[in-house]
Formats: structure tokens, sequence, C-alpha cells
């Protein structure tokens, strides 16, 4: 096994400066930050550890004595974690706190934010698609700067205090001694430039906020809560960075007529009890005009007729869904003598002056439409 002075590369009489100097060398060039070989890791633990013990000359005379650290911190970088300084810091120090080498100036731009709106639709929106026109207020780009921030006719000119990099060196004292660290520059905020003249519509910023029209094309069988997404409609981006997205989430608005079960639209038809019982074609309104409805005669409430394909289309397949019919038949109220009359003489021929009092049982139609609505046996 090698001993730490041959891990350093360093001679037996070495000082303490060659020690830190042969250090520093090695540290940056095996750096887990810096080279990402399993070997190289593997030998910056090596490097690291002999640093630690002949850096502490307690430490080192007692592994110059006995050939091992004999009792000394065992574990990596215990020793200077007992005096309160990691390894990590004096890597932080070394490679300008992020352990990367140097950046070069940081662009002013950034992208816009995304924005979100809400917009409400009629159900016949919902089931044929509209284009619907809105109005939004957002970060727009300014006219006057066209995104570039100065004052139209001037430029940003280059920061004198870091002459262009974006960036400052400071001397920072450690425990290795005096080391440079790298820190954006203060005056320009790392840009490496500087406005001087900030445009006065933006404030410098390159966009401002504003109202802006704009048509959504809002596709057939949209539902609330459909979010649809607009790339580059967001927020203008700061300096001319580039635009948000802009997500428009769908509100449908209850109808009158129609309840919305995924894409089949409900609706009842009251019917009067004689065309109930007699049958009758009738015209029905959907969102396609008015339909001609076969009702057969003997029908009863809660039966269904299904007008196929007049639903909402289906987002994605093109197809739609049904419109489905629940029949209510209504009892006839405030009879004049003659009817009143007229149907006392239709109970007497189908005798039904004492209805029975049964309830009805399973295998009648009535019965079975109870336990779809109610559940249970
Ligand atoms: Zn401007
Ligand atoms: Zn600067």
């Amino acid at each position: 096994m090698a001993s730490h002075y041959e891990v350093l590369g360093v001679s037996r009489d070495a000082t303490g400066e060659e020690i830190k100097k042969a250090y520093r060398k090695l540290a940056r060039k095996l750096h887990p930050d810096v080279n990402a070989g399993p070997e190289a890791a593997e030998e910056f633990k090596k490097v690291s550890h002999a640093y630690e013990v002949l850096s502490d000359p307690q430490k080192r005379q007692i592994y110059d004595t006995t050939g091992n650290e004999n009792g000394s911190a065992t574990g990596f970088g215990g020793g200077f974690d007992g005096a309160g300084f990691g390894f990590q810091d004096i890597f932080d120090t070394f490679f300008g706190g992020t352990g990367a080498g140097a950046a070069g100036p940081a662009s002013r731009m950034r992208r816009g934010q995304d924005a979100l709106i809400s917009v409400g639709v009629e159900l016949r929106d919902a089931v044929f698609g509209t284009n619907k026109s809105i109005e939004l207020e957002t970060a727009v780009v300014c006219d006057r700067c066209s995104g570039s921030c100065c004052e139209p006719g001037t430029a940003p000119t280059t920061c004198d205090i870091c002459h262009g990099t974006g960036q400052i060196q400071r001397a920072v004292r450690s425990i290795l001694g005096q080391v440079m660290t790298t820190a954006a520059c203060p005056t320009c905020q790392g840009h490496g430039t500087v406005i001087r003249n900030p445009c006065n519509e933006c404030a410098g910023q390159g966009r401002v906020r504003s109202r802006r029209n704009l048509t959504l094309k809002i596709p057939a069988g949209v539902a609330t809560g459909t979010r649809i997404q607009l790339g580059g409609q967001g927020e203008a981006g700061v300096a001319g960075g580039p635009q948000g997205d802009l997500y428009v989430e769908i509100q449908v608005a209850k109808d009158p007529a129609f309840v919305r079960d995924g894409d089949d639209l409900h609706a009842t038809l009251q019917l009067p009890m004689t065309a109930a019982a007699l049958g009758t074609v009738l015209d029905f309104d959907t969102f396609d005009g008015p339909q001609p409805v076969r009702v057969a005669s003997g029908s009863q409430s809660g039966e269904v007729i299904t007008l196929k394909g007049l639903g909402v289309t289906h987002l994605r397949s093109g197809g739609r869904g049904d419109v489905r019919i629940h029949l209510h038949v209504e009892t006839p109220t405030r009879l004049d003598d003659e009817q009143e009359e007229l149907l006392r003489r239709l109970a007497e021929l189908r005798h039904e002056e004492k209805p029975s009092a049964k309830p009805a049982t399973a295998g009648s139609g009535v019965f079975s439409r109870l336990r779809e609505r109610f559940g249970g046996l």
C-alpha cells in the first residue's frame, strides 16, 4: 500500500505548504464534480485521506513515527469535521461555490409564465365545437423597445466592474490559505452588461401588462374541466425571452333541456295519457333541429326512446353519443263533466272501477324499473 506521501507525490520532508499545493493540484483533477470516473473517485478518497493526516502536524508526527494513524480519526473527512470545516467547504472554495467551472455572463432572458384562464361555453358549443373570442390580461412584449429593455437608440454597455464576464474574483481565507473564489458581479447581476437607459415604457423589463384579444377554437366534445393548451400564448418572457403557454379550462353551462352523461344527452318528454295509450309521432327538439319521435301505443312512464348519434361529439374519435328521451306520462287533471264521464265509462269497460291493491311483482315492467332505480334484489 502506497504511503500518504506517495499518494500526494511529495517527499517525506515536504513542508506544509508543499503538501497543500500537491493536494490542491490533485483535488482539482480528481474531484467528483470534475472527473466522474470510478477510479478517480477512489483515488480522490485516498488523496483526501492522505491530506487529512499530513496536513495536521500532530497526526503527521504520529504517522511518521508509527507508520499508521494510530487512533486518529478514521472516517473520511473526520479530522476536518472536528474542526468545523468539512471537505465540501474546501471544494466550494476551490471551485467557485458550485463545484463547477466558470459559467460566463448570464442572459437576461427568461421564459414567460404559463397562464390559466377559465372559459364558459354552452352545451351546444360542446356538441359541435365553436370559435370564441376572449379578452385576457397578460404580459406582452413591450412595443417601445421590442423586448430589448433599452430606450430606442441605446444598447446595453459592457460592465466596467467585471469587463463583461458577469463574474468577479474574490479572495477568501480558508485553512488552505487565501484562495480565489468566483461570484456573480453585483453591478450587472452577472449579466456582463449594464442598461444605462432602461426603456421608459416597461422600466427595462422588455414586457408590459396589457389586455389582448384572442380567438379560441374550442373543439367539439369538450366537457367541464377539459384543458386546452395553447403553446406560446401565455405571458411574454422577460427581456425578449420565449412566451409561456396558455391553458384554457372549459366550463360547460347547464342546459335547460338536456342533462349530459358522458357523451349521451338525456331529456324528458312529457306525454298526455291519451297519446301514450294511443301512440303518436311528434317532433322533438334536439341540437340538430326537430326530430320525428315515434311513441308506440301503450307507452309507459320511464320508457326511453333513443335517437342514435345526436349526442355530444367524442372529443378524440369524432363519433357522437346518443340522445335518450325519457317518457313521462301525465295523468289528466281538472276534468270537466264530460271528460269525467268518459273516463268513468272507460274504467267500466276495462273493469278498472276497483283496481287491485296488490303490489306489482317481479316480471312486470313496472317492477323492474323500480329495481333499476333503487338496486337491491
Ligand atoms: Zn420597453
Ligand atoms: Zn458586471
